[in-house]
């Protein structure tokens, strides 16, 4: 048993995709009629796409562990980053059409086959279709912890929504600067949103917690990739982490960045990050009073 109402569930997921009637979803706010069509930043009406659903075992050890994380990788998403490693699903929307009810029924799926936790990759642009599947596939038996694997730039009033749905926040922070933010992913106010979120979600479930096996079942997780010439703005959001959140806070400190997409070529996005940047980060971390999480090696 989750603890969770099936019923009180799908009612928030109908009023979220009511929204989309004039879109205010995220902080896009493209306020177009996605029932008729149309589409907005994310790229994405009302019918829902998904890239991929199976057992994934690469993400952080509390959410992979032993058996594997239930991913549902979403098409589209409200960012347009420049330097996307998956623009073919976020900005090419490679995907497959899905209800509703399949998406319920792919949860129970991943549960059966043995999966930690239900882990939507990109979640925000279709956050009503998601939330009424949790609420049906509880009713049907679900009862492993939701992850919201989410670029950050939500809005916290839509996260309120999500109390007592969602159970572990996996969100990245991205920069620390709006005019970077919004050159590299088109995203205005990027830092206020994404800190205001940030508490919401930490409001809600607190810091990770996880269980004497080593798995995640509550809590926020934060995930920060260094990008080349300080673009990403680590020192400034540790330090909001350290004094304004939880210095106890789990971060993943991601060096894998690599140029992608539009990034190849690009004056400062061209290149992957250096061992001394990756170091300063590192620094940075521990500096601002930081000290639980996973440091990803060099490669
Ligand atoms: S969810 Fe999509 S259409 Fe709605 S406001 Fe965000 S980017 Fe625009």
């Amino acid at each position: 048993m989750t603890g969770k109402d099936p019923k009180a569930i799908i009612k928030i997921g109908e009023a979220l995709l009511a929204q989309m009637s004039s879109c205010n979803l995220c902080p896009q706010d493209c306020r177009v009629d996605r029932f008729d069509g149309k589409t907005g930043k994310c790229g994405i009406t009302d019918q829902m796409y998904i890239a991929s659903c199976n057992l994934h075992y690469g993400e952080e050890p509390p959410i992979s562990a032993r058996r594997g994380s239930g991913t549902i990788f979403l098409s589209g998403c409200s960012l347009s980053c420049k330097y996307c490693q998956n623009y073919p699903i976020s900005q090419q929307l490679v995907g497959s059409a899905c209800s509703v009810d399949e998406l319920a029924e792919k949860m129970l799926s991943l549960q059966k086959r043995g999966a930690h936790n239900i882990n939507f990759v990109t979640p925000d642009h279709v956050v009503g279709h998601i939330v009424k599947a949790i609420g049906l596939a509880i009713e049907d038996g679900l009862e492993i912890p939701i992850v919201f694997n989410s670029s950050g730039y939500q809005k916290a009033k839509t996260v309120r929504l999500l109390k007592g749905i969602v159970d572990i926040y996996l969100v990245d922070m991205r920069y620390s600067d709006n005019e970077i933010a919004r050159n590299c992913s088109q995203a205005k106010r990027y830092k206020e949103v994404n800190q205001a979120a940030v508490r919401e979600m930490f409001r809600q479930v607190g810091n990770l917690q996880i269980d004497t096996d080593g798995v995640g079942v509550k809590g926020v997780l934060i995930r920060h990739l260094v990008l080349p010439e300080g673009l990403s703005g680590s020192g400034e959001i540790f330090r909001f982490l350290g004094q304004e959140i939880s210095a106890d806070i789990y971060v993943s400190l991601m060096s894998q960045y690599f140029p992608a997409h539009d990034a190849v070529g690009h004056e400062q996005l061209g290149r992957r990050i250096s061992p001394s940047e990756f170091d300063k980060a590192v620094e940075m971390f521990y500096t601002a009073g930081l000290k639980n999480g996973y440091i990803q090696e060099m490669r």
